[in-house]
C-alpha cells in the first residue's frame, strides 16, 4: 500500500499543469500568474498630496508660520490650474495632484480660513508638511518589473494590476471540478431522510472545498449503486477536468466504483493508502483518444474515488485532489503545507495507519501549538468545524507526550 507521501508524488507525476491563458482579472482571484507584469506607468502618477488641506512652497512656510493667499480650491478628480508664486497657496483633497511650483502640503488642522480675504494663516511643522507628498513613481516607476508569474492572485495583487489598467490577466485556467456522491442510502439535502437513509451532506462539503482550491465545482447529484445509472453518470462527469466521486470505493458488496471506472477507460494509479481516515481512496487518469496519437484531443480527466465517510471525503479531497488541483492552476509546491507544532497535550494514537486527525492549531507568543480534538472518528464531521488542521500522527499505537512536536497540515491557507 501507497504512503500518502508516495500517493502525492504519483498525484503530482501524473498532473500535466495547464498551459496558459488570458482571463478577466474579475475572475482570477485564487489563480496563479502565469506572465511577468511590468509597469506602464508611473504610480502614483503625479505628485500627489496625501492629506486635506493646502498645497505651498515649501520655503514659504520655513519656519513653520505663514499668511498664504488662496488661488484655488481642487477637488478631487479636477486637476489644478494655477501655478503657486510666492505667498500663494492651493486647497487640495486627499489624493490630488500638487499644483505646479508646490512642493509640500500643510493638513487643514493646522490652518485657520478667512473667507473675506482668501487668505489662510498656518502654523505648522514644516517637516511634517513635507511629508504630507508622495512623489510622481515613489510607488513604481514606469518599467518596473511588478509581479513575476507565479504569484497568488489574491484580493491586493488584482487591486495593483486594476490600478495598471490590467483588467485581463495571463494564469492557468481554474479546473472544472464534476462532484459525484453515490450510494443508495443518499437523499437530497432538501428532503427528509426516511429510516435507513442519510442527506447527501458531502456534496455541499466537496463544492465548497474545491472553490476554496481555485477549482470550479460542477455537482452532479447523486448516483445510484447500480451499473447502468453510476456509468452514465461517471461519463458526464468525465466531461470536466477532474471528477470526485464520493462513496462505493471500499471492498463493499455495492462498492461499484473502481470496476465502473476501469470500464469507463479510466486507468487506475492508485487504490488504498496508507492513512485513517482515508485509505480505500482511488485515483486515475482518463485520456480522451489514447490510443490515437494523431487524433488526439488534449483532452483528460483526473478521477479520485473518495470514500464516503464525510471527513474521510473531506481529508483525501484535501489532501490528494487539492494537490491535483494546485499542480493543474501551476504551483510549483502543490502537496499540502505543513508547520512543526507542538502538542498541548498527551495523545495516543490506536490503530495501524498513520492517521490525520483534526485539531486546532493556535500562535501563542510565535510558537504554534496544537491541540488534537475530541473525535469519533470518519464519520464523526462535527468535530471537524472545531478544526482548523490536521495533525499528521505517523505511530502506530503510539503515546506522544505534551510539547512533543508533530507536523500539523493547515486548513486555512
Ligand atoms: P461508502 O464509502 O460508500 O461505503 O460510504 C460509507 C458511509 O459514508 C455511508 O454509510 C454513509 O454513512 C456515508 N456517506 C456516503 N456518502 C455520503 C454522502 N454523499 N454524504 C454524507 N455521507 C455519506
Ligand atoms: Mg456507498
Amino acid at each position: 500500500m501507497l504512503s500518502v507521501a508516495e500517493a502525492l508524488s504519483a498525484v503530482v507525476r501524473e498532473i500535466e499543469p495547464f498551459s496558459p491563458a488570458t482571463i478577466p482579472l474579475s475572475d482570477a482571484l485564487g489563480l496563479l500568474l502565469a506572465e511577468e507584469v511590468v509597469s506602464d506607468v508611473d504610480s502614483p502618477p503625479f505628485d500627489k498630496s496625501l492629506m486635506d488641506g493646502y498645497a505651498v512652497r515649501a520655503d514659504d512656510i520655513a519656519d513653520g508660520r505663514a499668511l498664504l493667499k488662496v488661488i484655488e480650491e481642487v477637488t478631487a478628480g479636477r486637476v489644478p490650474t494655477k501655478s503657486i508664486g510666492r505667498g500663494e497657496t492651493t486647497r487640495v483633497m486627499t489624493g490630488a495632484p500638487l499644483p505646479q511650483g508646490s512642493d509640500a502640503v500643510v493638513r487643514l488642522e493646522d490652518t485657520q480660513l478667512d473667507t473675506l480675504s482668501d487668505t489662510v494663516r498656518i502654523d505648522t511643522d514644516p517637516a511634517s508638511s513635507a511629508r504630507n507628498v508622495m512623489r510622481r513613481g515613489a510607488s513604481l516607476k514606469r518599467g518596473d518589473h511588478v509581479f513575476a508569474p507565479g504569484r497568488l492572485l489574491r484580493p491586493q495583487e488584482l487591486g495593483a494590476l486594476a490600478e495598471r489598467g490590467r483588467n485581463a490577466v495571463g494564469v492557468r485556467v481554474r479546473p472544472r471540478v464534476a462532484v459525484l456522491a453515490t450510494g443508495d442510502e443518499l437523499v437530497p439535502i432538501d428532503e427528509t431522510p426516511k429510516p435507513g437513509q442519510i442527506r447527501n451532506s458531502n456534496e455541499t462539503m466537496l463544492v465548497a472545498q474545491l472553490r476554496v482550491a481555485g477549482a470550479e465545482p460542477v455537482p452532479l447529484g447523486i448516483a445510484r449503486d447500480e451499473r447502468t445509472h453510476l456509468s452514465e453518470r461517471i461519463r458526464a462527469g468525465l466531461e470536466c477536468d477532474m471528477l470526485l466521486l464520493s462513496g462505493g470505493v471500499s471492498a463493499g458488496k455495492l462498492d461499484l466504483v473502481p470496476s465502473e471506472l476501469e470500464a469507463a477507460g479510466v486507468r487506475q494509479v492508485f487504490h488504498m493508502v496508507n492513512l485513517k481516515p482515508g485509505k480505500p481512496v482511488w485515483f486515475g487518469v482518463w485520456d480522451a483518444a489514447p490510443d490515437n496519437p494523431a487524433g488526439r484531443q488534449d483532452r483528460r480527466c483526473y478521477v479520485f474515488g473518495l470514500p464516503g465517510n464525510p471527513v474521510s471525503s473531506m481529508v483525501c479531497c484535501e489532501l490528494f485532489a487539492r494537490t491535483a488541483i494546485r499542480r493543474l492552476i501551476g504551483y510549483q509546491n502543490p502537496e499540502p503545507q505543513q508547520v512543526r507544532a507542538k502538542l498541548s497535550v498527551a495523545h495516543t494514537t490506536r490503530g495501524n495507519r498513520p492517521t490525520y486527525h483534526p485539531a486546532r492549531l493556535t500562535w501563542e507568543e510565535s510558537e504554534a501549538i496544537v491541540t488534537p480534538v475530541n473525535w469519533q472518528g470518519s464519520a464523526d464531521l462535527r468535530a471537524t468545524v472545531d478544526a482548523n488542521s490536521m495533525i499528521v500522527f505517523r505511530g502506530v499505537d503510539r503515546s506522544y507526550a505534551a510539547g512533543d512536536v508533530v507536523d500539523t497540515v493547515l486548513w486555512d491557507r
